[in-house]
């Protein structure tokens, strides 16, 4: 979401003539998007500022914001510690950014929270690839009891379903030909009486788009409709879902305020798999989140070990000042935080070889992204279920859809050679 937040944003930068430099020292204007998710990430945006501010001495017209979720989070504080700092905007302030760059005077704040704000109108300045990413709606209703993104980025709206499907015209018009709808809670979407699956059909109009994906779906959201759109439109509509669990213990899962139990979790898996059999399923998991016991870790684990995920983004709590769960006792030693995440990991690598390797002697479908990290003569792609395959360049090119048998299968990459 951030990096769609950039795009928007050098759009609006753009089409004032400002134009991009790669290199900060040449720069009239840097702005750090950041994200206050945990608190790693700001402390990475803190010594960031650090190091840029020298090149206000360089450059006495040089204008530094900082923008995103720790704005919004942080507000008038950033300017207590970062005096330099010229310009603190929240996720909604965006539009006013022209404004604030063309003031002189003094520092400036601007963290409204706007019901109405989904960047209607504006076009993203996208950066060169296959994948566009569109933004269908922001905000969260959910209040996840330790996440911060409702304070930060205020309450659920959508994106007229006309202008969603323009812009991905207008990203194939640009060249691009894998689109992938972004929002908090993206199945979420809510506009007048289209839900997130009629959104999903519409796209599926437009011609030039070889694959459509979405991020982050919430497991609530997730119906019958959605996967039946999924099982109808293979593999133009990815088959792979991202579909956080956070925790496998009912106990934990409450305190967490996430709305489902183990049971119906897994419940939800199995529909999943009715429809489309050969999902790609991804997670994202918490270990230490307050209270929570071995028993209550293992329980997760039993999830891990049931679902057998592609793969999965796993975090140590870490509390986030006005979140519910900032009130609650961090109990958990971050020595049995740690422990408990390398068995998480471990156990995750295993069954993403697992999964991976069952598609060994398989003919896949994939889109042809770039070349190859770790060879000229191969290029990488992606299934339509999210793995990454490495091939022989052969007279391939980025962005075609071609069909090739899977001979090996290592860490998170399979192969395809001769
Ligand atoms: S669903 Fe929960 S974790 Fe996701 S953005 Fe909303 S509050 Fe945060």
């Amino acid at each position: 979401m951030n990096e769609y937040d950039s795009e928007i944003l050098s759009g609006i930068l753009q089409n004032d003539n400002y134009t991009l430099t790669d290199t900060p020292d040449n720069a009239d204007v840097i702005l750090l998007n950041t994200c206050s998710v945990r608190d790693h990430a700001e402390q990475k945006i803190h010594s960031r500022l650090g190091e840029l501010k020298h090149l206000k001495t360089k450059n006495p017209n040089l204008k530094l914001g900082v923008l995103g979720c720790m704005a919004q989070n942080l507000k008038d504080d950033i300017l207590k510690s970062k005096p330099y700092v010229d310009i603190v905007l929240g996720p909604d302030s965006y539009r006013s950014i022209l404004q604030h760059l063309d003031e002189e005077d003094e520092s400036v704040v601007d963290t409204k929270l706007l019901k109405f704000e989904v960047y209607e109108g504006l076009f993203p300045a996208r950066k060169k690839g296959i994948n566009a990413w569109i933004s269908i709606m922001r905000g969260c209703n959910k209040f996840c009891s330790y996440c911060i993104v409702p304070y930060t980025r205020g309450r659920e709206r959508s994106r007229n379903i006309k202008s969603i499907v323009e812009e991905a015209h207008r990203s194939v018009d640009q060249g691009f030909v894998e689109i992938t709808l972004l929002g908090q809670n993206v199945n979420s979407y809510h506009y007048e009486d289209q839900r997130f699956h009629s959104l999903l059909l519409a796209l599926t109009e437009v011609k030039g788009i070889k694959r459509v994906r979405y991020t982050s779906p919430h497991p609530q959201d997730v119906d019958e409709d959605l996967l039946k759109v999924h099982a109808d439109f293979k593999p133009l509509i990815a088959n792979h879902i991202h579909l956080p669990l956070q925790a496998g213990s009912n106990t934990v899962l409450q305190a967490m305020n996430r709305t489902y139990t183990q049971k119906h979790y897994l419940k939800l898996v199995d529909m999943i798999r009715h429809y489309v059999p050969d999902m790609g399923i991804t997670t994202d998991v918490i270990v230490g989140f307050p209270g929570e016991t071995d028993a209550d870790f293992r329980e997760t684990l039993k999830v891990m070990e049931t679902v057998k995920y592609d793969s999965a983004y796993t975090f140590k709590y870490s509390p986030r000042p006005h979140t519910k769960a900032y009130t609650m006792t961090d109990d958990v030693s971050e020595k049995e935080k740690a422990a408990r995440l390398t068995e998480l990991i471990v156990r995750q690598k295993e069954h993403t070889l697992y999964n991976y390797r069952k598609l060994i002697g398989k003919e896949v479908e994939i889109l042809v992204e770039s070349e190859s990290k770790r060879s000229p003569e191969e290029l990488k792609g992606r299934t339509a279920c999210n793995k990454i395959v490495v091939f022989p360049r052969g007279t391939y090119q980025a962005k075609d859809l071609i069909k090739r048998k899977i001979t090996d299968a290592q860490g998170v990459t399979l192969f395809s050679r001769p």
